[in-house]
């Protein structure tokens, strides 16, 4: 095993070597064949730059903007951005807006929903208003700020909420109403304007949550894309996240909180005085906090610049159209979502077409798309998280695509052996042991078995649609903790 600390340092070339050698085992970042997770440009230079501008500034500190100014600047210039790209700032309705830069969605959203809570002092016992499709980052929020999360079901042909039943679950104690635009999962943007109106109507704050597409779609829409009004040129929208490191395509790391004005951002605030070193005044969860990926952020948008991003979202748009064509094109499959922005989501009519032996097969043809699992009265579906570097790719998908539907079908559907259909379906989530996550993962090759060798997902993927939410949370968990073992 790689030993992080040896005794004798190691020359720093067989050090990059050995980090060249791990990553070959990596999906591959670059290319227009991973649809999730990574966000490529495919613009030559850029990559370069960011990672010029990355090591420029690894080594300041967020900590305090006083000491290093260059952050500080680059942060508000990246506000500033955000903002004019999202409907605020001078000669807006929004002209006081202010923000924050933060590592990621995540922690955008967990801002957003403290930044609510705790501008009510007074309410014991806080909740949360999101559709069901919000995402998952707004639950991790709640969870962490002890707030009451109240889950509205969205229709299972829109897959978006109905704004009467939103105002109907607000309540005297609901301290923030949220949706997306678009949501992760089937790309669809909530009736935003109806819903910060219902909002706004209580006095209840509303966050439109654009970490996904918040930087796409406003070029999307300058680039012929019919857009719905979701951001701050919306009345009661109070807050608006964006990721740029999704998007804007700058490297990892990096997201904007932006709030209407400075009053609604300062319970965001957390300022400690009480103890003997420095008064610690920090913007978000973090203290200190690397300046690398800010500039590596200010880089990449000032390089691309306006124009650069129009074209991207040209790219993206006629990527889209091409992948739904195909998608369309295949017998017994469709799109379970109208693929108007940057989302592919497909769905199965065919009781002999599973989709998860269709995205292990796509898979073994390089091309790694995204499960998702039956939720609710949501069915299965396959998502593709569309970038400029697909369209490249566009004209190999089809063909490639009815392939592997054919291979999919001849292969028929996963059938889950009786005993374990049963255990997935009735096991109660706290009788789960380790041990037995362990013997499920040595047999499924997750663990263990020869690296070269792809396991079957769509078996993992039928066990745990076989599975609760709640069983399918403890699979996970005991499963990523197995993972998570030091080297020695
Ligand atoms: C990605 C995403 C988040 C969470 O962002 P991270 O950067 O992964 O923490 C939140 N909301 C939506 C809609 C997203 O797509």
């Amino acid at each position: 095993m790689i030993d992080a600390l040896p005794t004798e340092g190691v020359p720093a070339e067989q050090v990059l070597a050995e980090l060249r050698g791990m990553r070959q085992a990596d999906l591959p970042t670059h290319g227009g064949r991973l649809f999730a997770y990574v966000y490529d440009p495919a613009r030559a230079g850029l990559d370069e730059l960011a990672m010029s501008a990355y090591a420029l500034s690894a080594h300041v500190n967020g900590l305090d903007p006083t000491a290093f100014p260059s952050l500080l600047a680059t942060e508000n210039a990246l506000v500033a951005a955000a903002a004019r790209v999202l409907g605020a700032g001078p000669g807006t309705s929004a002209p006081d807006v202010v923000g924050s830069v933060t590592s990621g969605g995540t922690e955008s959203l967990i801002l957003a929903v403290k930044t609510a809570r705790d501008a009510h002092p007074e309410i014991a016992n806080p909740r949360l208003v999101v559709p069901s499709t919000a995402h998952a980052a707004f639950a991790k929020a709640a969870h962490y700020l002890g707030v009451a999360l109240d889950l509205v079901p969205v229709d299972p042909e829109t897959f978006t909420p109905d704004p009467a039943a939103m105002s109907a679950a607000i309540t005297a104690d609901t301290v923030l109403v949220a949706c997306s635009a678009p949501s992760y999962a089937h790309g669809v943007v909530d009736p935003v304007e109806q819903i910060a109106a219902l909002a706004a109507e209580r006095g209840v704050r509303c966050h439109v949550d654009a970490c996904f597409g918040g930087w796409a779609l406003p070029f999307l829409r300058r680039v012929g894309v019919s857009v719905p009004a979701f951001d701050f040129s919306v009345p009661g929208v109070t807050s608006v996240s964006v990721d740029l490191h999704k998007y804007a395509y700058t490297p990892k790391g990096v997201s904007v909180l932006l709030h209407r004005d400075a009053n609604l951002r300062r319970p965001q605030y957390f300022a400690f005085a009480e103890w003997p070193g420095y008064t610690m005044i920090n913007p978000v969860i973090s203290s200190t906090r690397s300046g690398g990926p800010i500039a590596a952020a200010f880089a990449t948008l000032r390089h691309l610049g306006d124009e650069g991003y129009l074209e991207l979202a040209r790219q993206t748009r006629d990527a889209v159209a091409g992948l739904a064509k195909a998608v369309s094109g295949v017998d017994g499959l469709r799109l379970l979502a109208p693929a108007d922005y940057t989302v592919v989501c497909l769905a199965s009519d065919d009781p002999g077409l599973d989709l998860f032996v269709l995205a292990d097969e796509l898979a073994a043809r390089g091309w790694h798309t995204q499960p998702q699992l039956p939720y609710a009265d949501l069915p299965a579906s396959i998502h593709l998280t569309v970038t400029a570097s697909v369209l490249p790719q566009v004209p190999q998908f089809g063909p490639d695509l009815a392939e592997a539907v054919f291979a999919a079908r001849s292969q028929g559907p996963v059938q889950l052996p009786a005993e374990l259909h049963a255990l997935a379906s009735s096991l109660p989530p706290d009788q789960l042991t380790p041990e037995l996550v362990a013997a499920l993962a040595q047999q499924f090759g997750l663990v263990g078995g020869d690296p070269g060798a792809a396991p079957r997902l769509a078996v993992v993927n039928a066990v745990l649609a076989a599975a609760s939410p709640r069983l399918r949370e403890r699979l996970l968990v005991e499963f990523v903790s197995l993972l998570q073992r030091p080297t020695w």
